[in-house]
């Protein structure tokens, strides 16, 4: 007799394995399945997140970063040291044991939870029935009363620079290098791009990275881009924008680069190129014909606003529906699908999602940037405090950067909140909440903030809309 279960899920990334423990917390018998290899052929739970994304490019990101401190830094601070050298060896060790420690993690809660953790192949068939191939034994048929597909994304490949898995790599190759690329290129500034540019240029790579955009970071701030632009290039990083690729030829030496900007034809010789141009929805084989999923112009399974597709009891979370790819906008689609499939009310605000890039300094935002603002109509206050008038950021040694925020001139709601600086992915919490509660300026400036903290810059921000700063000149 065939297994049945209240709810299926297919895929165990940062969407699928929480809407699973979400689902097992309303008491449902839930299976998820997975298919994840990792590169020494061994299967994980935990996704693009937590074995080739979020969590192993933050471990490298740190590590280098500390690298860099140790060279640069420590000397203003007083301290000597003898030569500070790079154990990449030792530092790859360290980023495979920290995914290893996440990914048994998820088993673990499967088991807590009693959600049976299934490995292999997973597609849904008419009438809410699974197909499960396992990696080993026979196929199963599972019969399910509701399915989250929780698929994912997998990288963008360019035609005229195809991935060998040596020279031209994604950015999970580009974050197991083991040996650092005298000469890397980098094609993408967006998020993958910087941060792992960053890492590579923190740990010894010349980093050349083309962006096709003229606009750098075009989905930020103007005011937060143009400081975050200036200080990555200062660190070394050769951004060059508005630079269109057109070939990428492999040869005995490197990857020689062809790309057009406004100087007119250009070519530069790397040993190591990634392309990080953005991902898309990975629905390869997800679904029999006959199932009644279907997928928008680009790729992505057709969800309304609570991520049920057009069959009843059969959802869809995560980075394989529309709206930005990022881990915790797919477990908060997750939890409100478990929600949903329990009979509960739930929504995910979709207004209020941050976005963080992890680089040094650290872009944060959540709402709308002022130019967002300033096109809808609404009339608009803006304030900011620059971190080098922080005394926190100061004794940190981290001083570039500021905290921007942008109220209504009518009842001072706050419409957006932009951060570059020391611990910007952390401050921008205070942030969230706040759009959350819909919460004004006025709110923030009456907010205690511990003193000396690197979150005065978000309090005093709020007072420099109304021209009160304390402890910067207003405008
Ligand atoms: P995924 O994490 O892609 O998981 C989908 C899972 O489903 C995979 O395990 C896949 O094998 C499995 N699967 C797919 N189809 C099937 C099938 N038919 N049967 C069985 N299993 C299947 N986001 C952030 O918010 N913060 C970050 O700092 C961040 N850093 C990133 C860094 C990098 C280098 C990359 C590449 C991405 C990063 N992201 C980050 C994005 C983040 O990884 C994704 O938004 C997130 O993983 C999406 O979660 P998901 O569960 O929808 O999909
Ligand atoms: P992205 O969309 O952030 O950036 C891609 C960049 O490549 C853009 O700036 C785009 O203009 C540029 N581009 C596209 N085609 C090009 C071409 N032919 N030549 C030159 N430039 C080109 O995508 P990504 O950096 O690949 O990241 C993929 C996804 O992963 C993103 O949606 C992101 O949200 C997510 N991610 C998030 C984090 C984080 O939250 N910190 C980190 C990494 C990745």
């Amino acid at each position: 007799m065939s297994r049945s279960f209240d709810v299926v899920v297919i895929g165990a990334g940062p969407a699928g394995y929480v809407a699973a423990i979400r689902a097992a917390q309303h008491g449902k018998s839930v299976a998820c399945i997975d298919e994840w290899k990792n590169k020494d052929g061994k299967n994980a739970f935990g996704g693009t997140c937590l074995n080739a994304g979020c969590i192993p490019s933050k471990a490298m990101l740190e590590s280098s970063e500390l690298l860099h401190r140790a060279k640069h830094e420590f000397k203003k601070h007083g301290i000597k040291t003898g030569e500070v050298e790079l154990d990449l060896t030792a530092m790859q060790k360290r980023r495979a044991s920290i995914v290893r420690q996440l990914t048994g993690g998820i088993a673990g809660l499967f088991k807590a939870n009693k959600i049976e953790g299934l490995v292999g192949h997973g597609k849904l068939l008419a009438g809410k029935q699974v197909e499960f191939t396992p990696v080993d034994g026979d196929v199963e048929v599972i019969a399910a009363k509701n399915v989250i597909l929780a698929s994912g994304s997998s990288p963008i490949e360019l035609g005229i620079a195809p991935f060998d898995d040596d020279r031209i790599v994604d950015s999970w190759g580009a974050l197991e290098f083991d040996a650092v690329p005298q000469r890397l290129g980098v094609v993408g500034a967006g998020v993958i791009g910087l941060e792992l540019g960053s890492v590579w240029a923190r740990l010894g790579s010349e980093v050349t990275v083309l962006e096709a955009m003229d606009d750098f970071l075009f989905m930020a701030d103007r005011d937060i881009a143009k400081i975050a632009a200036k200080d990555f290039r200062q660190q070394g990083l050769d951004i060059k924008l508005g630079a269109k690729v057109s070939a990428a030829k492999v040869g005995k030496n490197g990857v020689e680069v062809s790309y057009d900007d406004s100087n007119g034809d250009q070519s530069i010789e790397v040993d190591k190129l990634v392309v990080a141009v953005g991902r898309r929805p990975h629905t390869d084989n997800l679904f029999a014909d006959d199932a009644g999923i279907q997928l928008d112009e680009r790729g992505f399974i057709v969800v309304d606003e609570e991520c049920r597709t057009r069959v009843k009891g059969v959802y869809a979370v995560g980075d394989c529906v529309r709206g930005p790819m990022l881990a915790h906008k797919g477990s908060e689609e997750g939890v409100m699908a478990a929600d949903l499939i329990a009979g509960e009310t739930a929504e995910v605000n979709y207004d209020v999602i941050p976005s963080v890039v992890y680089t040094a300094p650290e872009i944060a935002w959540v709402g709308k940037t002022e130019a967002e603002v300033k096109a809808s109509g609404v009339a608009y206050k803006t304030g900011s405090f620059p971190f080098a008038a922080s005394g926190r950021a100061k004794a940190m040694e981290q001083t570039t950067g500021m905290a921007k925020i942008i109220s209504s001139a009518e009842d001072d709601e706050i419409l957006g909140v932009h951060i570059v600086g020391p611990m910007a992915g952390e401050l921008i919490a205070e942030a969230v909440l706040a759009l959350e509660f819909s919460a004004s300026t006025e709110d923030i400036q009456r907010t205690i903030h511990a003193h000396p903290s690197l979150a005065e810059a978000i309090h005093e921000a709020s007072l420099a809309v109304d021209n009160r700063a304390l402890n910067y000149p207003n405008k």
